[in-house]
């Protein structure tokens, strides 16, 4: 049975292992002691020499001990955004947040603890179950780096559970957008903007003959693109040489983003060229949407799980990724669960007792009622 105690002193212990994305080595450290401790077959890859972080993906197997011998795929992210440095949690009135210093790492830790709880009620009740794959990822919020670079062609899924989504229990994401950032530069010529202003290039004027044109924004129904950041500049009296503009698009139609894309560029290059600077940018596609099939089975098994348990099941489009794009980019039918986190991403996260333990009642009872 689900132990509340447990998932919550475990929680409680995961959040203050400080784990920033390409920084997971503690937490990673931690799970694979866990993993062991529970008699799976733990692994490292080499994703972090790849993308430059401090350790690997985390994955354990554990062997299928009934009639049914297919792979489900269970996953959570080890990373968390900053300020993460240090935690304090506190709980208050049943609800799990810090201090107001550091993001809490509920997102995805709230995924991770659920996972492990699940497979503590295996062994303890000893529960019949199928293979069980799981990957704890890093780098997710960097643009799911670690699962990008996963090999999971050898493995041989049914169908994955991504446990990271910011709502409630019941409800899944069954369809994601596209998503594609990176940095667009433009670069101009310094010259004193006092003596010779003439002789410099303002990469600032050429962004604004090229920004009005831009399409940004909700750029339609299921579209959308904005500049997040923006640097450039020296000094009061020199002709901006450079800049810097954060940029991001995302489209459930990938045919659009692509669209979206070329025209954003096209306008930067004309704008440069007609005031000779020169562009350049390394925005790259980190996702490409997904959309299940009504009749998947994970949708059908899931839903009668939420059910059981009373849950108000709902099935949902997301313009966030999630590591379940990837999965399902490479042909294994994931949904995205929802976990109850809240307000994500800020330093006023928090998740309630009762959704961080419900999380681990759904896998359980998930596996209780599993078939092949
Ligand atoms: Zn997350």
């Amino acid at each position: 049975m689900v132990n509340q105690k447990r998932v919550v002193d475990n929680f409680i212990e995961m959040v203050k292992i400080s784990s920033p994305s390409k920084k997971e080595r503690k937490m990673a450290d931690y799970l694979t002691k866990v993993l062991n401790g529970l008699g799976l077959e733990v692994s490292e890859d080499n994703a972090g020499e790849i993308i430059g972080g401090d350790c690997g993906n985390i994955t354990g197997f554990l062997k299928s001990n009934s009639k049914n011998k297919k792979t489900i795929l269970l996953s959570a992210h080890m990373d968390t955004v900053v300020p993460c440095e240090a935690i304090f949690p506190k709980i208050e009135n049943d609800i799990i947040k810090t201090d107001g210093t550091s993001v809490l790492g509920g997102d995805d830790k709230a995924g991770v603890a659920a996972i492990l709880e699940l497979l503590r009620v295996i062994k303890e009740d000893k529960l019949e179950h199928p293979n069980l794959l799981i990957i704890f990822s890093i780098a997710e919020e960097m643009g799911l780096l670690g699962a990008n670079v996963f090999d999971i062609s050898k493995y041989n899924i049914r169908y994955g559970i991504v446990l990271d989504n910011a709502s409630k229990p019941g409800r899944i994401v069954v369809e994601a957008s596209s998503l594609a950032h990176g940095k667009l530069r433009i670069t101009g010529k310094a010259a004193h903007a006092g003596l010779a202003p003439e002789k410099g290039i303002n990469a600032f004027l050429v962004a604004s003959k090229a920004v009005g044109a831009l399409r940004l924004g909700k750029v339609d129904f299921e579209t959308t693109a904005n500049i997040g950041a923006v640097h450039g500049g020296e000094a009061y009296n020199i002709v901006m040489p450079e800049l810097e503009m954060l940029y991001e698009a995302r489209s459930q139609n990938k045919q659009k983003l692509d669209e979206l894309l070329k025209e954003t560029f096209d306008i930067f290059e004309k704008a440069c060229k007609d005031e000779g600077a020169k562009f350049t940018h390394d925005v790259k596609i980190i996702a490409n949407s997904f959309a299940l099939d009504e009749n998947e089975e994970i949708i059908e098994s899931i839903q009668k799980i939420m059910k059981k348990l009373s849950l108000p099941f709902e099935k949902t489009k997301s313009s966030g990724v999630s590591d379940a794009n990837i999965y399902n980019n490479k042909n294994i039918p994931t949904i995205n669960m929802a976990i109850g986190t809240s307000k994500v991403h800020t330093v006023e996260e928090f998740i309630s007792i009762e959704d961080l333990v419900m999380d681990a009642k759904i896998l359980v009872e998930f596996i209780k009622n599993y078939e092949d």
